[in-house]
């Protein structure tokens, strides 16, 4: 067999994911066939200008895993681990995640090798406005939208929207989600994703009679995504323990003031770096806290065969994307923990990216509470569909997400048939 570039931890995470949900299934081999591997992937150097006025030739990747369902869907990241494994496994993820919560769209990820702290700002556009060039064939409001993911953020997207709009000759806000909403974005965008982790907390407490006024959490990640769902949580009520970013952790048994950490993380370019509230620790040790939830909300594969047997919480909200490895998993069933697994607790983004594209195409904007009022619609209905299939198959929650997100991509597949 031909050695396969895509090839990675993560890739492989997320094929042994897929194999055991379609085991489960029973699924028609041929579609396996084609699911288990992503229908394009493309790598490009992205020569950029830096400010000493050297060259540095960037690496980029743009992954498009399935698009049975609509046009290819999913984030950019940069991040200098960033490599075609990981971009594939969260293509993949992207495909079911879609499919999991009933939109029209496939799976895709973008990513560049590159560490966006150390550049500046220039640099950054030039980087971005480049590899724009380098996939802009590959893309299209009805072929492939991108959209943020880590490391990358709403000016991010406004220059992919310009670079594409210069090339077509007029402006194409519906190239691209997350953008501004001054140049065609949506209300509640920037917020979807952790919002839509703590709609999904609410549901999770509801079904085991836990009262959140009384839980604790530990939030890995004060990005984009964690610092929502740490600043959400604190609103109704449940006590913020510990927070973390790459810089490490802050802990604090009585609770962290998240409103004042927000501002001093604002002041000091979204890092918590010198914060000055409670103790430090390190991002090991908040998985291992006791807490009720804990929201794993940054890297892919933290929680390992290694820790996973010292985690202390009774909810597992998956903010980031393959937080938890499949030993782990194993593990966690054990201990009875409650998964809130990847595409169904982080979904809340790319469902409002689906509502910013529509918005874009129909050139009609909604209100931030319409926003909000639809994506809690889709991921309560999405949750209980999820939970009814674990308990009738007796299968965790991540099996049962991905039964259904799989089911829905084989079964239009057989309907379109294969084209040769
Ligand atoms: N990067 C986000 C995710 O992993 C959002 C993708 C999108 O909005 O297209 O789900």
């Amino acid at each position: 067999m031909a050695t396969i570039e895509w090839r990675s931890p993560a890739s492989e995470m997320a094929v042994q994911q897929f194999d055991m949900a379609a085991a489960k299934l029973g699924l028609d081999a041929n579609v396996a066939a084609r699911l288990r591997r992503p229908d394009r992937a493309m790598i490009v150097s992205i020569p950029t200008r830096m400010d000493d006025g050297k060259v540095h030739v960037f690496t980029g990747y743009r992954v498009q895993h399935n698009d049975v369902l609509g046009p290819f869907k999913g984030g950019i990241r940069y991040h200098p681990e960033v490599n075609l494994g990981e971009v594939s496994a969260l293509a993949m993820w992207m495909t079911w995640k879609c499919s999991l919560v009933g939109l029209p769209l496939g799976g895709a990820k973008g990513g560049v090798a590159c560490d966006p702290a150390e550049l500046s700002r220039q640099e950054l556009q030039s980087m971005t406005r480049r590899y724009t060039a380098e996939i802009l064939n590959f893309i299209g409001p009805e072929v492939d939208v991108p959209a943020p993911d880590m490391g990358t953020n709403e000016q991010v997207m406004a220059w992919i929207m310009d670079t594409y709009s210069q090339h077509k000759g007029h402006a194409v806000p519906e190239i691209v989600t997350g953008k501004p909403v001054a140049i065609g974005g949506t209300l509640g965008r920037r917020e979807a994703t952790g919002r839509g982790v703590v709609y999904m907390i609410i549901e999770a407490a509801k079904h085991l009679g836990i009262d959140l006024s009384s839980c604790t959490t530990a939030v890995q990640g004060f990005g984009n995504v964690g610092s929502v769902v740490a600043k959400e949580l604190a609103a109704i009520g449940v006590k913020v323990i510990a927070v973390s970013d790459r810089s490490g952790g802050f802990y604090d048994a009585q609770g962290l003031p998240v409103e004042r950490l927000l501002e001093e993380a604002a002041d000091n370019n979204h890092s918590l770096e010198g914060c000055s509230y409670g103790e430090k620790i390190t991002n090991q040790e908040l998985l291992e806290l006791n807490c009720d939830i804990l929201v794993p909300a940054a890297l892919e594969m933290q929680i390992t065969k290694d820790n996973a047997a010292r985690l202390q919480c009774r909810i597992l909200a998956e903010g980031a994307n393959g937080p938890t490895t499949l030993d782990a998993d194993a593990v966690l069933k054990e201990k009875n923990v409650f998964l809130i697994p990847d595409v169904l607790a982080n979904a809340g983004g790319v469902v409002v990216s689906y509502f910013e594209w529509v918005q874009d195409l129909q050139n009609f904007f909604w209100t931030e509470e319409e926003v909000n009022k639809k994506l809690r619609d889709i991921l309560v209905k999405a949750f209980h569909e999820v939970l009814n299939m674990s308990q009738k198959q007796k299968v965790d929650m991540r099996l049962a997400a991905l039964m259904i997100g799989i089911d829905r991509v084989a079964r239009a597949m057989l309907w379109r048939g294969l084209y040769a």
